[in-house]
């Protein structure tokens, strides 16, 4: 736990959209000097996704003297999971975003801005031109672009949708989609590991696909691949895509640049590709916070933690969660994330009280849909051996069934009332 005395006083911050609730009321003019002024002992969360508001709820659970203040600039949390589901037109956007009154209840403090710097030597959160104090900090901040690994894509970023992030964008490509010419060409470029749900682009190439099957039968989807082969349930997508036709995967062809006034992608190999609608999911690392604050490793793109802890490696009393994390053997998912915060808050809470943190293993089941009313699942269980989680096995469904996408809605049912209820 090597901690290097640094202050980090630059503040990256960018409009602060407050609308602070819980104990803070008033505008961004109130956020100086120290804002939040703390009494006992105070847990600060950096995210109010899958991760962080999971861990925010479980911490006042697990010790309600504890203040648990969280900070998420979005008003309303919208789910990635279900997410491609918008663009065959099988889900709308609004059946996935949801409220955070439910952690109010739970005596969350929510704080609807940006974190713009760590100071773990002063334990202080920068928010705007002031900053919280904690006695602990759990950080999942989720994923950023690394927009420059593909050239012609730092300036054309507004126009190439992700939708790698529910909102906005994903609305935008469902659009898209429903707009393109019968016999238009949609392609898809899927990023080299590690990224954000391993699945979620095989995922979408099935939703994409079964909606031009359905409705623009001269249409393809051709499908760009960074990686050697689909990297997640490769078999049963494989089984999956044979009732798509209109499919044609191309492995090993990393995006290398992109240009959108001839509209056309190039790969390292040296193809060039045209397209009607462009899906382009760039190379990613983890949350700007992260990798500002210098808690990434020596990669400069994701962060090292304790297994039993989720401490950072980088600064003591912080913890790290979610997506942005690395080095354990487990996806990127919202189900680990979800898990993640759980076992940070009780070893956040059990540490505060002078107590050895628990050693609990994560766990994950991951859905993939492959048509509109069929899914593919994975579920993946761990245990910790020598203070690291190790895996203890992995079993996928056999084949693809409605009985698991039934499962699928009722996973995220569950999972989205433990989050945020
Ligand atoms: C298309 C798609 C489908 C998916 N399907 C599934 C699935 O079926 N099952 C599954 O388990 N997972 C799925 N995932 C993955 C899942 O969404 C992520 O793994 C999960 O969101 C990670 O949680 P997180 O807390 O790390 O990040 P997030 O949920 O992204 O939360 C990060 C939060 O931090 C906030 N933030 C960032 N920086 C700051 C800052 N400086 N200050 C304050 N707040 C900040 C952001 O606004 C954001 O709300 C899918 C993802 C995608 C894209």
């Amino acid at each position: 736990m090597g901690v290097t005395r640094r202050t980090f006083i630059r503040t990256f911050t960018t409009g602060l959209a407050l609308g602070a609730t819980g104990a803070l009321t008033g505008c961004a003019a109130s956020m100086r000097g120290d804002f939040m002024p703390k009494a006992g002992k105070r847990v600060v969360v950096i995210g109010g996704g899958w991760g962080g508001a999971t861990a925010a709820k479980y911490v006042r659970l697990g010790d309600p003297s504890i203040d648990v203040v969280m900070l998420e600039p979005n008003k309303q949390f919208i789910s990635c999971p279900f997410s491609n589901l918008v663009l065959s037109g099988l889900r709308s956007l609004d059946s996935l975003t949801m409220g955070y009154d439910g952690l109010r209840k739970q005596g969350v403090k929510i704080v609807h801005a940006e974190a713009g710097a760590i100071e773990p030597d002063t334990k202080r959160v920068r928010v705007g031109e002031g900053y919280l104090q904690y006695d602990r900090l759990i950080v999942s901040p989720g994923i950023e672009f690394q927009w420059e690994q593909v050239e012609g894509l730092p300036a054309a970023k507004d126009r190439v949708l992700h939708a790698w992030k529910a909102g906005p964008q994903t609305v935008e490509l469902a659009k898209q989609i429903q707009s393109m010419a019968d016999g238009g060409v949609f392609v898809l470029t899927v990023p080299p590991i590690a990224y954000r749900c391993p699945p979620g682009p095989y995922e979408r190439i099935c939703q994409v696909a079964w909606y031009l099957k359905q409705n623009k039968p001269k249409s393809k989807v051709i499908v760009l691949d960074a990686n050697q082969n689909i990297v997640s349930k490769t078999a049963l997508f494989r089984a999956a895509w044979q009732a798509y036709p209109n499919i044609e995967y191309r492995p090993s062809s990393k995006i290398v640049k992109v240009d959108v006034g001839t509209r056309e992608v190039a790969t390292e190999i040296g193809d060039k590709v045209k397209y009607d609608v462009l899906n382009l999911i760039p190379p990613q690392r983890a949350g700007s916070i992260a990798v500002q604050s210098d808690l990434v490793g020596v990669d400069k793109r994701w962060c090292e933690v304790d297994h039993v802890t989720y401490e950072s490696a980088k600064a003591k009393d912080v913890h790290v969660i979610g997506d942005s994390t690395i080095g354990l053997p487990v996806p990127k998912s919202g189900n680990i994330a979800n898990a993640m915060g759980k076992i940070s808050a009780s070893a956040v809470v059990a540490l505060l009280n002078g107590r050895p943190a628990p050693q609990m293993p994560p766990g994950n089941t991951c859905y993939s849909w492959v048509s509109d009313r069929e899914a593919i699942a994975v579920v993946n269980s761990y245990r910790i051996a020598s203070g690291k989680v190790v895996q203890i096995e992995q079993k996928l469904t056999p084949a693809q069934a409605v009985s698991v996408a039934q499962n699928a809605v009722g996973w995220a049912q569950s999972i989205w009332a433990d989050v945020l209820s």
